[in-house]
């Protein structure tokens, strides 16, 4: 009785989800699959919150999401899902042109958002005029809950999520070491004494988020809701969030192919992996400083997995005329019986929108179960769908997926 009650609730529930870069390539895509999944014009391949084990949940239907969000610039909906669909060929224009008017609508929730600290590369993308730069944070802040409360408002929103899917900001280790990062009564000084220099623009949209009771995903490798600051304002504010950075693509192989050498007692000497990819991301990440945050985010894992400390080499190269295919060469020399070297070597070409927009919606869903479960803090069963999961050492993809595993079936078997 119980649970029959539960799923018409979740039937009829309306969830926000609230993107930072949602003009990007990943951000259009999320909106173009869900409209073309809801016309029935594809199926729901790479969903994994559509698979047999999660139906137990009543996860919410895909059809209830509402789409809103900030950009930095200016271009529609519909003019990013047709560029798009030119550099990339992933959409088809027939099918695009049966839900143009929904991408239409979603124009009316899209505003502009802040570049603080995002440092030369982001500020150059952007297209439109960002006032909230101007602003001190803590009416930044204020701005963006306004933002934010007017959406779920406006649409009768159960709830919502905010996702950032924006560029990725330079590394700055200050961000990371500031007093502000290392307690919530530190921020919220810093915040209301317009401490600008010491927080970039993915902290202050996670901690407007958060502080609104908001749950918070960060699908990028810059700081977001990483501190211990902001891990303690989720707590106190009994909101679940998670983060860093998506593994879809290379650093996925990866973490399931390194447990196997270790299975097999088969000592890796070497891993050299090449990354080449054209379009915005490739452009942003072809500056020194973004690519450090995301090559740090990509390194870790190897030497956690394995265990020792071997020679790891990770680059990645900007390739314009590839848009968003990525192509990853990854070599392994390893050692077997006898001392002998051996080599492994995976070519990995995927649309990388396309490998990360159904794990936005999968990310989505399941933060809502969080919230309606009354978890507050990190999501750390989340932590396959992540390179760098907040607060999880294991980086052995077996074992993170074990822990989602283990989570469904624990929430499954509930009432
Ligand atoms: P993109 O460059 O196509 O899109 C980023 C969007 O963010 C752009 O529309 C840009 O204008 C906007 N933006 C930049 N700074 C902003 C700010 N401060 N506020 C609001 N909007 C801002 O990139 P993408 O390919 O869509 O990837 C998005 C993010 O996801 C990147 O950080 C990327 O590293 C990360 N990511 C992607 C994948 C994947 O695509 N497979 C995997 C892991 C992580």
């Amino acid at each position: 009785m119980k649970k029959q009650s539960k799923r018409v609730k979740t039937k009829s529930k309306r969830l926000g989800v609230w993107i930072v870069g949602i003009g990007g390539g990943v951000g259009t895509t999320v909106l173009v699959g869900t409209h073309f999944i809801k016309k029935g014009l594809v199926s729901t391949a790479g969903l994994i919150t559509e698979t047999e084990i999660f139906k137990p949940l009543n996860l919410v239907p895909l059809d209830n999401l509402v789409f809103g969000g900030y950009d930095i610039r200016t271009e529609t909906v519909w003019e990013n899902a047709i560029d798009i669909q030119r550099q990339t060929k992933t959409f088809s224009i027939e099918f695009l042109n049966q839900i143009k008017d929904d991408l239409d609508k979603i124009d009316n929730n899209i505003k502009f958002g802040t570049t603080i600290n995002c440092g030369e590369t982001i500020e150059k993308l952007a297209t439109a005029k960002l006032e909230k730069n101007d602003m001190p944070l803590y009416e930044m802040v204020k701005i963006i809950q306004n933002d934010l409360i007017s959406f779920k408002n406006k649409y009768k929103l159960d709830n919502v999520i905010f996702v950032n899917l924006a560029s990725t900001e330079p590394f700055n280790e200050k961000f990371l070491n500031v007093p502000s990062a290392n307690s919530l009564e530190e921020l919220e000084k810093a915040i209301k004494e317009d401490k600008r220099d010491d927080l970039p623009a993915s902290t202050i949209y996670a901690y407007s988020a958060i502080d609104c009771g908001f749950p918070y995903i960060n699908f990028t490798p810059s700081i977001g809701s990483e501190t211990k600051a902001m891990q303690e304002l989720a707590i106190k504010r009994g909101v679940p969030h998670m983060g860093k950075d998506g593994k879809t693509g290379e650093t996925m192989v990866k973490s399931n192919l390194a447990p196997m050498f270790i299975y097999r007692n088969l000592p890796i000497l070497s891993w050299a992996g090449f990354n080449i990819l054209g379009d915005r991301d490739g452009q942003v990440l072809s500056d020194p400083k973004n690519k450090a945050t995301k090559i740090r985010s990509k390194d870790r894992i190897l030497h956690n997995i394995l265990g020792y400390s071997t020679y790891v080499h990770t680059a990645i190269e900007y390739v314009p005329s590839l848009s968003d295919w990525k192509t990853a060469w990854d070599h392994i020399h390893f050692k077997g019986f006898i001392d002998t070297k051996m080599v492994m070597q995976f070519i990995w070409q995927g649309c990388d929108a396309i490998l990360a927009a159904p794990l936005i919606l999968d990310l989505i869903r399941m933060a809502d179960y969080s919230k309606s479960q009354g978890e507050k803090g990190l999501m750390k069963h989340l932590a396959c769908i992540f390179k760098s999961p907040i607060g999880i050492e294991d980086h052995n993809f077996h074992n993170q997926y074990q822990m989602l595993m283990n989570y469904v079936k624990k929430h499954s078997f509930k009432d």
